[in-house]
């Protein structure tokens, strides 16, 4: 296949840099956006055909950066059980997730807990589709902690050593797929966070406070002792990366903010002192509002028993309380979708779900530039700006005045660095 020349003409280019809308033709040179040509829409459209040069014309569409999910889980088919699917089965199941996402217009995902470098490799050998991957390998949780997924019936014996990949509670396929760690004590916890690096992490993610989809841990109890948090911050700075905490309730978020966790997810009961804490440490957060959202309208998607309604209403109540106060302490605020599943085809909704508490102009920034940014590859992607590399979503319509359609409607075009990877909803192979 020749390299060549694209131009993305008579779009309304939405560049994520803070800037207006304005109308542009985009050239694509050597997997990078080589210009940004701005265009009066009242004169004639130039003519960019030429040899060796080819041309997509996206007349009355919206050109956006290609959307960055920050809190991912590719790897996690099913919260219980998912051991029980054959290898081969789990590894089709996730290729279709990436590939899926990709056709969704997320052309980066941050894997929050579950696959390693290895999935990194096929994707960069080409072997399937799929976005820029950066995963987190094993989540570390405490044994009790939020990862602990064995019942509570569970013969202790058998994980005597939770170090050892394959026999943690985490279910899944090693090598593929292994959601969780359990450690107790500092120099556990510093062992595996070795470990995940050097199976190809590129962040660590801990669980610092109880969840919601698991029993037997308070959502306002602290998980992990600060000597603990610690320990994997010291590995994560050796390795210039960084730690990033599930944290719902203050006094765990607190424990991991002081500890040096760079990024909290979810935060979602934080209150003031929680938030002013988080705004003089400068740690950034990412929201999660899909799930939630999924819980109201879907919840066997994702593999949890019947919720209560009460406690979903009051789940988003506190997500979008969060949400504002994060943003009144002007705390760098991404978003992430945190679906899991065999079919987690609804990744726009976070824009969506951001841009009815936010406005649709923050949302579309915090899932492109913000998310890049909190994943440390904002000199890479994010905007659309000449030098960066080519990862753009074209999608029909007008995303800022009608944000629902990222529910609703996939991009006509996906480019990753600068190849056409989807088009029309669906994956090019
Ligand atoms: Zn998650």
């Amino acid at each position: 296949m020749t390299v060549r020349d694209l131009w993305l003409t008579g779009g309304t280019v939405v560049d994520a840099t803070g800037r207006d809308p304005f109308r542009a033709d985009l050239r694509v040179s050597g997997g990078r956006i080589a210009e940004v040509v701005e265009v009066d829409p009242t004169t004639r459209p130039a003519d960019r055909r030429g040899p060796g040069t080819a041309v997509e014309d996206v007349t009355g569409a919206t050109v956006v950066p290609g959307f960055v999910d920050a809190h991912a889980h590719v790897g996690i088919l099913r919260l219980h059980g998912q051991a029980a699917l054959p290898a081969p089965v789990q590894a089709a199941l996730v290729f279709d997730v990436l590939a899926d996402s990709l056709a969704q217009g997320f052309t980066t995902l941050r894997d929050l807990g579950g696959v390693d470098g290895g999935l990194v490799e096929a994707l960069r050998r080409g072997l399937v589709p799929g976005p820029r991957l950066l995963p987190s390998g094993q989540i570390i949780s405490q044994t009790g902690g939020h990862g602990d997924l064995r019942g509570t019936a569970v013969d202790p014996r058998r994980d005597a050593d939770p170090c050892r990949s394959g026999q943690n509670p985490g279910t899944g396929a090693p090598g593929l797929t292994l959601p969780m760690l359990l450690v107790d004590g500092a120099d556990a916890a510093t062992r595996a966070a070795r470990e995940q690096f050097h199976r190809g992490a590129t962040q660590i993610k801990v669980f610092a406070t109880g969840g919601l989809l698991s029993h037997g841990d308070p959502i306002e109890a602290p998980q992990l002792t600060e000597a603990e948090l610690r320990a994997v911050v010291d590995v994560a700075e050796d390795r210039g990366s960084y730690v990033t905490a599930h944290a719902h309730s203050p006094r765990g978020l607190q424990r991991a903010v002081r500890a040096g966790a760079r990024c909290i997810e979810h935060a979602t009961l934080v209150d003031e002192e929680t938030v002013a804490l988080m705004a003089a440490s400068g740690t950034s957060a990412v929201a999660t509002l899909t799930v939630s959202e999924v819980l109201r309208v879907d919840p066997a998607s994702l593999g949890a028993g019947p919720v209560d309604p009460g406690d979903a209403a009051r789940l988003r109540e506190s997500a979008a309380r969060a949400v504002d106060l994060l943003e009144r302490y002007g705390v760098r605020l991404g978003c992430g979708s945190d679906l899991i599943g065999e079919r987690q085809h609804r990744r726009g909704w976070e824009v969506a779900l951001h841009a009815r508490l936010s406005g649709a102009a923050t949302a579309l920034e915090r899932a492109t530039r913000v998310n890049a940014e909190i994943c440390g590859i904002a000199d890479e992607v994010g905007t659309l700006q000449v030098g960066k590399l080519a990862d753009v979503a074209v999608l029909d319509g007008d995303p800022l005045a009608h944000p629902d359609l990222l529910m609703t409607a996939r991009p006509r075009l996906v480019l990753q660095a600068g190849a056409v990877v989807a088009r029309a909803g669906e994956v090019v192979r």
